[in-house]
């Protein structure tokens, strides 16, 4: 807690490889959300404070694009073991800063570690292609990083998100400026801390601290010349927007309303226990949490066994907090506001709370809305909170138009025992993930992660073979040595 004995600390920006202090006045609380420990202060950082941070990252990068893509990734080799040496403490930090469970704090990390280990193979992927395209005429293609490039992220995961972008983006010959969630700033210095042990150049992974002002200025900041963004929809638009109006490439993944469906052959078992998983996993705070179920025809025996481990689990024991008091309240209205809708409200999670959790935390135990509308606000909005809203429909074409005309599109599931029945689905849904039996169908490497629609903004991905490509421009070049194999205009 912050008491007037013992302040708690300002944490720095981390640029050129050191820890400076924000010209900034603005602050925030950053709050352990189980227990509302103020755990520090985090700078709402100024312009000044990323110029400073882009004119070192520009002078390191120049230095760091010349090694090789085999030399490069040595780093991240290093970085790798450290990651696993230290993940206890790695998971203990997210936990603080985060609020979810230890066992889903673990599962961030191994994935964050998944991302550095992909990009491991860069120079696999990075070897390109020759092609003879006239006789004694060679063309084939180098690519080059872009500079200095800015990854902005969200509170949901803290250390992985990050690691979507900074592994491959630094490897590709980047150097990376990290904004993270002010709700979230430790483990983005942690990451740096990291990185630098792992013997990265400085000034090549920079972390600024902020909100929207930071935010804004790097949209319009010259010298980055690609930004990822990974956060609401709302704010992936702005960003996209702003930062392609300056010209540069901006990729923004948004937020979701993920439908699963769920039909008659559906294995009763194993639907239960993912629907559950996808629903309550990080207290429902996932852009690939399940949202909606679409309940076709009769599957009450399924339903029936969801709202039972549902009305089994505690907040503060099963799952974890909700990242702060704020989005706890908004959580609340969409429960109280469900009835008035005329919803169901068949467990209400607002009393299952853990003896155990702190009277401190931001708890909400998992909830269910029963016999929901397609137009209800639990149907339609976002609610980042361990609650899944039961939508019935008579065909899987109607439960089919229902999650084809949601605006979103991260990711959709099916239930069934029937491949012809998936395949039908996935053919039709509108989203960039599916899942087949599967509540959180996340891609994982080297397959990109990303949805459509409202889910996503501009072209490219963060993550996988895709990313490559956007953390890199290309040059061909064609070449020809001698004239005797002249055959055709062409040569
Ligand atoms: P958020 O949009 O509030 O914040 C994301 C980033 O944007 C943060 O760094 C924040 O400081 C900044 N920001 C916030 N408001 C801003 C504004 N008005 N102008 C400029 N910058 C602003 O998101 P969040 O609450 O941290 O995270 C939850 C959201 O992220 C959910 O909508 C979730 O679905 C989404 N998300 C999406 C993905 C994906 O891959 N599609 C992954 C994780 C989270």
């Amino acid at each position: 807690m912050k008491t007037a004995e013992q302040p708690v600390p300002t944490l720095p920006n981390i640029i050129g490889g050191e820890s400076v202090a924000s010209t900034s006045a603005r602050k925030l609380d950053v709050t352990n959300p189980a227990t509302g420990e103020i755990l520090g202060e985090v700078p709402l950082s100024t312009a000044a404070d990323l110029d400073l941070a882009v004119k070192k990252a520009s002078a390191a990068q120049k230095a760091w694009a010349k090694l090789s893509v085999k030399d490069r990734v040595q780093v991240l080799f290093r970085l790798k073991a450290l990651m696993e040496e230290q993940s206890d403490a790695l998971t203990e930090l997210i936990v603080r800063e985060n609020g979810k469970t230890t066992p889903e704090a673990a599962g961030e990390l191994a994935r964050a570690i998944e991302c550095v280990e992909f990009a491991t193979s860069l120079p696999q992927i990075a070897a390109g292609q020759v092609l003879e395209v006239s006789r004694g005429v060679e063309c084939k293609m180098y690519r080059y990083p872009l500079g200095v490039v800015a990854a902005i992220t969200p509170f949901n995961f803290p250390m992985m998100v990050p690691m979507w972008m900074a592994p491959t983006a630094i490897a590709a010959g980047n150097a990376l400026i990290l904004k993270a969630s002010e709700q979230t700033p430790l483990s983005a210095i942690e990451l740096a801390r990291l990185f630098d042990e792992a013997g990265l150049p400085k000034g090549i992974f920079s972390v600024v601290h902020g909100d929207r002002e930071i935010v804004e200025a790097i949209c319009d900041h010259p010298e980055i010349h690609a930004i990822g963004f990974v956060g609401s929809t709302k704010v992936a638009k702005l960003v996209y927007e702003r930062g392609s109006k300056h010209g540069k490439r901006v990729k923004a993944l948004g937020g979701a309303k993920n439908h699963l469906v769920v039909m008659p052959d559906a294995d009763v078992d194993m639907t239960v226990a993912n629907v559950v998983a996808s629903a309550t996993g990080c207290a429902g705070q996932r852009c690939m949490a399940a949202s909606v179920l679409l309940a076709v025809g009769d599957v009450d025996p399924i339903l029936d066994k969801i709202k039972a481990k549902f009305k089994s689990m505690k907040a503060g024991k099963d799952i974890g907090a909700i990242i702060s008091t704020q989005a706890k309240e908004r959580i609340l209205g969409f429960i109280a506001g469900a009835s008035k809708e005329g919803a169901e409200l068949a467990v209400d999670g607002r009393k299952s709370v853990d003896a155990s959790a702190s009277a401190n935390g931001n708890f909400i135990g998992p909830t269910v809305f029963d016999h929901a509308r397609p137009e209800h606000a639990v149907s339609c909005d976002e609610i980042f909170g361990p609650t899944l809203t039961i939508v019935r429909c008579k065909t899987l074409d109607e439960a089919l138009n229902i999650e084809n005309n949601n605006p979103y599109g991260n990711a959709a599931a099916i239930y069934t025992s029937s491949g012809e029945v998936a395949h039908y689905f996935m053919e039709r849904a509108n989203a960039g993930m599916i899942g087949v039996n599967i509540g959180v169908p996340v891609p994982r490497e080297p397959f990109p992660f990303g949805g459509w629609n409202d889910s996503s903004y501009g072209e490219g991905d963060l993550t996988g073979h895709g990313s490559y490509d956007f953390w890199t421009r290309t040059k061909k070049i064609t070449t020809k040595w001698t004239d005797k194999n002249r055959s055709n205009w062409m040569s």
